[in-house]
């Protein structure tokens, strides 16, 4: 069976530093889906997101990012989640009618005011056990700041150098 590949098997994943690269856009009509990679580890140089941080901040980024894109109009947050590999999260979010050359400057705004929202947290939302499926393996605000000051780091360097990180892609 012949798989189609996915865009993200094409990435060369030894050579990749932590960063925020925009791995992919689907387009439909007017809407375009844009896949961030917000890239927390660097593969095979560093050890994975422990279980414990990426689910403590995959509820404090989620409603983080959705709290700070409510005013942003034509955008809305589709998803927010860690990857399998545990080396980063993947924002998801829907463009309607905006031009590519927007979308950095919209979400690299986007990703600072969610990071200094997650300072302002007095505690990890959805932690229970109606809100969540596993909310005992969540850990407190201390683990969530420790991987928001992390994310923030890595977003400064991408507002400094005034584009997101590139990726280097595998030869056909
Ligand atoms: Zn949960």
């Amino acid at each position: 069976m012949k798989m189609k590949n996915s865009v993200t098997f094409n990435v060369d994943h030894s050579r990749m530093g932590r960063g925020v690269y925009l791995s992919k856009i689907d387009r439909m009509s007017n809407v375009s889906t844009v896949t961030l990679d917000v890239r927390m580890r660097v593969p095979y140089k560093e050890e994975g997101i422990s279980n414990e941080e990426m689910h403590t901040f995959e509820h404090c980024f989620a409603t983080a990012v959705r709290d700070c894109a409510e005013n942003i109009e034509n955008m809305a947050v589709a998803y927010f989640g860690p990857m399998g590999c545990q080396t980063g999260y993947y924002l998801v979010l829907n463009f309607l009618d905006t031009a590519e050359d927007k979308y950095f400057e919209i979400l690299s705004k986007l990703l600072e005011d969610s990071c200094l929202y997650i300072e302002k947290m007095q505690e990890v939302p959805a932690k229970n056990a109606l809100q969540c499926g596993n909310y005992l393996t969540l850990g407190g605000m201390d683990i969530a700041l420790k991987a928001e000051k992390e994310l923030y780091d890595v977003v400064k360097e991408m507002k400094e150098q005034g584009d997101f990180h590139k990726y280097v892609y595998l030869e056909d």
